[in-house]
């Protein structure tokens, strides 16, 4: 595997980086903790500081949900779908001329490589272009009721309010983007919660909402950990609605907390998610594919297809190339242009998957590329693991059950279709699943059978802001993207009126 080395001028930190302490965003100001605290948030391509960031608690959160009330009760509630799409086009705008900037702060701070973080652009700037769209076009309807006497009734879509945000660290921009767009669009007020482990790009996408003129208080950006300002925004009785990225287990505590005011839950959670290599597969696209739907961004996305079932007529063969393939990949700091795969975000995510590699050779896997962190030279420095592949997977270990969030893929062989139908879906989760076949019934087949919020067929982990992206099972419910995800930020309010 390539090794990169640092390039000259890589150190370079953007105007955002001055040196000051990063503070939060609070009904249209930036203020530092009401305690006064703050924490460091690390580059984990050197483990070295980036910034001290405001820390955020109870007190924050209740003076932000305050603003945020204030706001939804305000002028805000009186804008009209148009101007709601202006502010939604304009902040379109302001991230597409700053996306370079956007970019380079999250792989300084996740450690995902520019050559990742570059290409959200048409992802980021793309969904704001579909909220805006679809702020003008939410309606209510009318209905026939049968009533005797004359009614007319209709419905209106009406937004649901306060809305908590809350996120992980392994796409900062575009997740803050996919919570206050449709929260702007649909005419919420939001308090977003970035992950203590990489703040830096929502907060100064904050920054950005208010260049482009979103009203005091209608965004608030307050960062902190997760068990005081998470756990006092989730439980807070005047929010009402949660929209959570994360884990199951925090996913768990989001519901419980939930239902002191019984607000409303969207859960966007992890998973174990299959990908089927038939034979017949077209080796030249799978290989790539199969190994890209767990190497990306280190094996930190939600949807990795790390469950990778190969059909035992290629398994020896396509198994090694697929270790081949991530022993070509460039490993290094995100900040050289050419690095394909980064670190993983943080020491605790290095110890937390360096344990499963462990765990993987003790229960018999074979590792047969990669298996163990970089111990000698540059990247021991940061938290680097390089693309593991292990083979003689069975469906019992821990590593073919739990979610590692690393970059791991686990390869085990099946013999038939039924049979890998009912062991893609032996899993408590539901986010992704591949297919890599060129048999359209197979593909048919599997895409109807499998429990889980995506099927890729011949690709894995296309996304587009039309499209709906949620989980099955413990992979949360709620949906992201498309119509369906206005939906999760209105109300529906039936209207009667006796005409006679
Ligand atoms: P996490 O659950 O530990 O943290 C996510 C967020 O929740 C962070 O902001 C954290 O501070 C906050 N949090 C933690 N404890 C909390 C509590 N008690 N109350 C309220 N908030 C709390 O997850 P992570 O390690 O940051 O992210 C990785 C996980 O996120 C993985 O499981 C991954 O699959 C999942 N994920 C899912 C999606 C999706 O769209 N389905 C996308 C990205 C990541």
């Amino acid at each position: 595997m390539a090794i990169a080395k640092q390039p000259a001028g890589s150190d370079t930190r953007p105007p955002f980086l001055d040196g000051g302490v990063k503070r939060m965003l609070i009904d249209g100001r930036w203020v530092e903790a009401a305690s006064g605290k703050t924490f460091s948030t690390v580059n984990p391509a050197t483990g070295q500081e980036l910034a001290r960031v405001a820390e955020g608690d109870r007190e924050d959160i209740d003076r932000a949900v305050a603003a945020a009330r204030r706001a939804f009760e305000g002028p805000w509630r009186k804008t009209k779908p148009f101007e709601r799409q202006l502010l939604l086009l304009k902040l379109a705008d302001l991230v597409d001329s700053h996306l370079e900037e956007l970019a380079l702060l999250d792989t300084l701070d996740m450690g995902a490589p520019l050559s990742r973080t570059r290409a959200m652009r048409l992802r980021a700037v793309g969904m704001l272009r579909y909220y805006a769209g679809m702020a003008t076009a939410i309606h209510g309807e009318t209905i026939e009721n049968s009533l005797p006497g004359e009614y007319v009734t209709f419905t209106l879509k009406e937004p649901v309010g306060v809305v908590g945000a809350i996120i992980p660290w392994n796409s900062p921009t575009t997740a803050t983007l996919w919570k206050i767009g449709p929260a702007l669009a649909t005419g919420c007020t939001v308090v977003l919660k970035p992950a203590e482990e990489a703040p830096l790009s929502s907060l100064r996408i904050g920054e950005l909402l208010l260049e482009a003129g979103v009203p005091a208080g209608v965004v608030n950006i307050v960062p902190g950990y997760g068990e005081t300002a998470g756990a006092a925004l989730a439980a807070h009785p005047d929010v009402d609605k949660i929209a959570f990225t994360g884990s199951h287990l925090t996913g768990q505590k989001i519901v419980q907390a939930s239902a002191g005011n019984l607000k409303r839950v969207s859960l966007e959670l992890g998973g174990k998610s299959p990908d089927v290599v038939f034979a017949d597969c077209d080796l030249e696209t799978s290989v790539p594919g199969a190994a890209m739907a767990v190497f990306s961004n280190s094996g930190q996305i939600c949807s990795a297809g790390t469950r990778l079932f190969v059909e035992q007529r290629i398994y020896d063969e396509f198994v090694g190339r697929v270790a081949e393939f991530g022993r070509g990949l460039k490993v290094g700091p995100g900040v050289d242009p050419d690095v394909q795969i980064g670190p993983l975000v943080s020491e605790a995510q290095l110890e937390r998957v360096t344990g499963y590699l462990e765990t993987g050779k003790r229960e018999g896997a074979r590792p047969v590329s990669g298996g163990e962190r970089y111990r000698d030279g540059e990247l021991a420095k940061g938290y680097f693991v390089p693309p593991t592949v292990f083979a003689d997977v069975r469906d019992d270990m821990k590593i073919a059950r739990e979610e590692i969030f690393g970059p791991v893929i686990s390869a085990i062989p099946f013999r038939d279709v039924d049979e890998i139908l009912r062991r893609a879906n032996a899993t408590p989760f539901g986010l992704g699943s591949g297919v890599w076949t060129q048999d359209l019934a197979k593909a048919h087949r599997l895409a109807r059978g499998i429990r889980a919020g995506s099927v890729w067929v011949n690709c894995y982990q296309a996304m587009d802001p039309a499209v709906p992206f949620g989980g099955y099972k413990m992979s949360g419910y709620g949906r992201e993207s498309g119509l369906q995800h206005l939906e999760e930020y209105l109300n529906v309010k039936a209207v009667w009126i006796k005409t006679g």
